[in-house]
């Protein structure tokens, strides 16, 4: 039997919802399958948990987390606390301290599921994020506060390490994919310092992976070529901020923001990387029980291929594609199944499958 420890923080909002209903299709793969199991460990570290304590994470709470596989994440974010507050203090706080600095966005349309763009099944991407420095270093000031001369600095941070290693990262994914393509994505025109050492990293970096094709392209560029071209991409680099801004629309491109996971990944597994789907709290529909689980599902997929459960990882995809090509589908995606619903038929599939 082969036993994962899974530190689970569902957070807030419907990311409790969501990462319930993956911690059952995780129970049922287990069940199935006869030789795997996981130990959940649930931390209730929330804005809930920071109202009433003051902090998110407690004291030594790191290294109570870095004794795990790997930590399944829900979402931060609340109503009564300012986001740049919770994001820093919970989210942030892990993926920095276990030095987790390469994001991963998959994006692909699943069968059944519609878009609103035409061609979208061409779509079939995956979006590496620079995720320790950049423009989220947290570098900056402000001075003269209130006053009309006031003035607010934000300083992005790129250093040849980090980005050597982001761009190393992305070969490595692009030279495991099908298509061996990598495209860079910065603003170098007008950013002339950082950006312009991601561009030459990276084609230093580019002479060890003769096999990769590359080219690059500006980050607003690269948004109409995202919707005009889809095919024309495949293996995508590019920092905090701009991954981050066009990851959102690789989600809304391939259907909805609920489907889309993430992976924040320690590479070297120094420490436990971390799993949660893209979404986040979203208030407007928590806790009415209609939030869609697919994207936590689909992040367990990723969970379960950074613990080596390959055929787990495939069987669960599988089973995915399965229940979004039934049609049975959530709200956001224009059905009316509820969270438990659509967890209880994806089990049920599961279950039955030989
Ligand atoms: P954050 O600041 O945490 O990234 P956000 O403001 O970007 O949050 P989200 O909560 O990610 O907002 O989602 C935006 C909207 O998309 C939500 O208000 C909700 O209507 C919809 N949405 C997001 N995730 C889901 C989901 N899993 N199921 C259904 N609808 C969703
Ligand atoms: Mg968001």
């Amino acid at each position: 039997m082969r036993q994962h420890k899974i530190a689970v923080i569902p957070g807030d909002g419907i990311g409790i919802e969501v990462i319930e209903a993956g911690k059952q299709v995780l129970q049922a793969l287990a069940e199935k399958s006869g030789e795997l199991s996981f130990e959940f460990s649930d931390f209730p570290w929330s804005s809930d948990y920071y109202l009433e304590h003051g902090r998110y994470i407690p004291e030594g709470g790191l290294d109570e987390l870095a004794r795990f596989d790997a930590i399944y994440f829900g979402s931060v974010g609340s109503q009564q606390v300012p986001d740049h507050v919770s994001l820093w203090d919970l989210r942030l706080a892990i993926c920095q301290g276990f030095d987790q600095y390469a994001n991963v966005r998959p994006a692909r349309l699943l069968p059944g599921v519609n878009s609103r763009l035409q061609g979208a099944e061409k779509i079939d991407w995956v979006i590496i994020r620079e995720n320790s420095e950049g423009e989220y270093s947290g570098n900056g000031g402000r001075v003269h506060r209130g006053l009309p001369e006031e003035i607010g600095t934000e300083v992005s941070i790129f250093s040849r390490k980090g980005v050597e290693r982001i761009h190393r990262f992305a070969f490595e994914m692009a030279r495991s994919r099908p298509r061996k393509k990598l495209t860079l994505v910065t603003k170098s025109n007008a950013q002339r310092h950082g950006m312009v050492l991601w561009d030459e990293v990276f084609f230093e970096v580019a002479k060890d992976y003769p096999e990769v094709e590359t080219d690059r392209e500006l980050v607003d560029a690269v948004t109409t070529r995202m919707v005009l071209k889809p095919d024309t991409l495949d293996t995508v680099v590019a920092t905090n901020l701009h991954a981050d801004i066009i990851s959102d629309l690789a989600a809304a491109l391939t259907g909805s923001l609920g489907i889309a996971p993430t992976a924040n990944l320690n590479p070297e597994r120094t420490f436990p990387s971390m799993f949660e789907p893209i979404h986040g709290s979203a208030f407007d529909i928590a806790g009415q029980g209609i939030a869609n689980p697919v994207g936590a599902f689909w992040t367990a997929v990723m969970m379960l291929e950074h613990l080596g459960e390959a055929t787990a990882a495939e069987r669960l995809m599988a089973a995915i594609e399965r229940l979004t090509r039934s049609g049975i589908h959530s709200q956001d995606l224009g059905g009316t199944a509820t969270t438990r619903e659509l967890t209880q038929a994806i089990c049920e599939d599961i279950r039955q499958q030989s």
